[in-house]
């Protein structure tokens, strides 16, 4: 894999070389999401790995590992989502309603968003992409880290990794 380019200024290509992503076909009709982890480089953390309840995260040889994962065990819990220090795991459900996923993302800053209130969404880059709804602001870990869930346009689904309360 190709990702030279991901490291020259931090951020993922269109492509999303160095993205761990499910085969689309399963993604179509996976209720409740699977998991995107953008964590291409090698380096010394495995929270995601130890706290994924179904062992969706494959065991690390080594803590220097880069996840992969086990499609086929994912449930969309979000527990990574909460866990990871990158901010690094994301949950994309495409099955949410006609024309919207739901994006599970972590979210560390204040003030938290309301449930039902609209939401800048931003790509990567921190470009404002569209407007999201919230439907869910979740603890699926207490004490870690926020996973909010916003609704956006399916066509936006790969594209946004973060919002901005408005
Ligand atoms: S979303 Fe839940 S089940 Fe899926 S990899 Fe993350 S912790 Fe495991
Ligand atoms: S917890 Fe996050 S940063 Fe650490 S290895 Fe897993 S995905 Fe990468």
């Amino acid at each position: 894999m190709k990702i030279t380019a991901v490291f020259e200024n931090g951020v993922l290509t269109e492509e999303r070389p160095g993205a761990v992503k499910p085969q689309q076909d399963l993604w179509n009709k996976k209720k409740g999401g699977l998991v995107v982890v953008e964590c291409p480089q090698r380096i010394p953390c495995n929270p995601c790995n130890t706290s994924c309840p179904v062992s969706a995260i494959k065991t690390f040889s080594d803590i220097n590992d880069v996840p992969e994962i086990d499609y086929d065990k994912c449930t969309g819990c979000g527990i990574c989502v909460a866990v990871c220090p990158g901010l690094a795991c994301f949950v994309i459900d495409l099955t949410f309603a006609d024309g919207l996923a739901l994006l599970k993302l972590p979210y560390e800053m204040l003030p938290l968003p309301e449930k039902g209130a609209t939401v800048k969404c931003l790509d990567r880059t921190g470009k404002a992409v569209c407007d999201g709804k919230v439907e869910n602001v979740a603890e699926p870990k207490k004490d870690k880290t926020k996973v909010v869930h916003v609704a956006v346009p399916i066509d936006k689904a790969h594209d946004v990794r973060a919002i901005r309360v408005v």
